[in-house]
């Protein structure tokens, strides 16, 4: 049997979980985060860098690691999992090129700051504090990629994805790691609903040289949202120009969406396909590993110990939606350090009411809508076109997109077979409408809670 001491052991052992996980797992939890502490005849000490990635490897990868250590060693193994708050030391194994984030800026701070500052950055939001799962590898993957490299492999680069999942977290990760290396570049992160304020200010005060050259001097131009553009005609011209112009010279382009802009019923077709024209990433719904992953994170941030139940409780009753699910542990916490009960799942019970956001079934969202509007379920689903089904019809819609996550298609199909450019439209008409926060929006206030009881 060959000795290891505990650095080597561990790296073999590295070495070889970074063949079989993916590279984005390996960095997140093995990475820099683990250490072998004490090795023994008999016993292995493996230190993690903190108590969810202690929980998440004890839980996922506690078989696999004793599968190798005890082939390495040629001997039965006993694993203790312990986490140590002292600065954790780089391993010795080197970074593969490809993930080589600098851990420290060349820049100067001040100069760092400074441009963080004036590209709309909040440092908050790095790659560091990213979690990667299933559904987001890829588009945290061509983000870094992009981060790093200046090649401009994909350009434009679009990620999108459903509400809360995290996307204008890699933007800003992504802006913020350019200008970690270079902190002289112009950089600009905006949503679509800035530019458009920018604009029309620029038209009213005459000054749309100003406006213009705000945007076309970006050498990495990252725009948020741009779902909102959609509609707005003259947005989208100039944007158009914008983006032409950006392109034309080589520089960077980053949008974000809310859904596939095929789907955007009213964005203009030459921008779709511009939009979609470089590397587009589609970030899916979390997964229950993920959405684990990212309370135990999360809580840790926070300082509290939750215990691993109420974190799967959590995870597997709230939806989809990242911020939703950090919301809710703030929810709990807050409660608990008012109370000065501890964050158990009774607690979490009484100010979550897990049970009740369990995912209602189309049959229900569609019953809620039908009692409300006093009319028969098979009204709304059925073809009829009377105008008194118009509205509930739409909200249906509006809901079954919102709660479920159909895709249009889907919707069409259990609503009488429409057309699904029907769906796309009456979805929008009712989120604009719950936007505006009048009658409308009442009513769906009223249904959503009908159904969710
Ligand atoms: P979106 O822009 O897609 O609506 P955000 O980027 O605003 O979503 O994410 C919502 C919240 O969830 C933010 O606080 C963000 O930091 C957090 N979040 C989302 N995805 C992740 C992730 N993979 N790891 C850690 N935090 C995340
Ligand atoms: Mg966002």
């Amino acid at each position: 049997m060959d000795e290891f001491d505990n650095n080597s052991l561990w790296d073999a052992v590295l070495a070889e979980l970074q063949v079989s996980l993916s590279p984005a797992n390996f960095q997140t939890w093995f990475r820099g985060k683990t250490w072998i502490s004490t090795l023994s005849n008999t016993e292995v000490e493996i230190n993690c860098s903190s108590p969810y990635n202690k929980a998440w490897i004890e839980q996922r990868y506690l078989e696999q690691i004793r599968e190798i250590v005890e082939r390495l060693t040629g001997r039965p193994q006993n694993l203790l999992f312990s986490v140590s708050s002292r600065l954790v030391t780089k391993p010795s194994h080197k970074a593969s090129p490809t993930e080589s984030v600098p851990l420290f800026t060349e820049e100067p701070l001040d100069t760092l700051k400074a441009s963080l500052q004036s590209a709309n950055i909040n440092e908050k939001y790095s790659f560091s504090n990213f979690l990667v799962g299933q559904c987001n590898q890829l588009a945290y993957a061509v983000a870094k990629a992009v981060g790093e490299d200046d090649q401009r492999r994909y350009n434009p680069l679009l990620i999108y994805g459903g509400v809360g999942v995290g996307k204008t977290h890699l933007l800003q990760a992504l802006a913020q790691s350019v200008l970690v290396r270079r902190a002289n570049l112009k950089v600009l992160y905006s949503s679509s609903e800035t530019f458009t304020n920018d604009m029309v200010e620029a038209i009213q005060k005459k000054q749309t040289i100003d406006f213009r050259s705000k945007y076309r001097k970006a050498d990495l131009l990252l725009i948020d949202d741009i779902q909102f553009i959609a509609g707005r005609e003259s947005t989208q011209e100039e944007f158009f120009h914008t983006f032409n112009h950006l392109y034309e010279r080589g520089k960077q382009i980053i949008l974000a969406c809310d859904r596939d802009p095929s789907e955007l019923a009213s964005l203009q077709e030459r921008l779709k396909s511009r939009f979609v024209g470089g590397m587009v990433a589609k970030i899916d719904t979390p997964d229950q590993e993920l959405k684990e992953a990212i309370l135990l994170a999360k809580s840790k941030e926070m300082g509290m110990d939750l215990d691993f139940n109420l974190i799967r409780d959590i995870a597997a009753s709230m939806g989809s939606s990242i911020r939703e699910l950090v919301g809710a542990l703030l929810k709990v916490t807050a409660a608990a350090s008012l109370t000065g009960k501890s964050p158990d799942r009774e607690l979490a019970k009484s100010v979550l009411t897990l049970e009740r956001s369990v995912k209602p079934t189309p049959g229900k969202i569609l019953r809620a809508v039908a009692d409300h509007f006093s009319i028969p379920t098979e009204t709304i689903s059925s073809n009829s076109r009377g105008k008194a089904v118009v509205l509930p019809r739409q909200i249906s819609m509006y809901l079954l997109r919102h709660h479920l996550n159909l895709s249009f298609y889907e919707i069409a199909r259990l609503l009488g077979g429409k057309d699904h450019s029907t769906v796309i439209y009456s979805v929008a008409r009712v989120e604009n409408l719950v936007e505006n926060g009048g009658e409308v929006r009442s009513l769906v206030d009223e249904i959503e809670r009908a159904f969710k009881t």
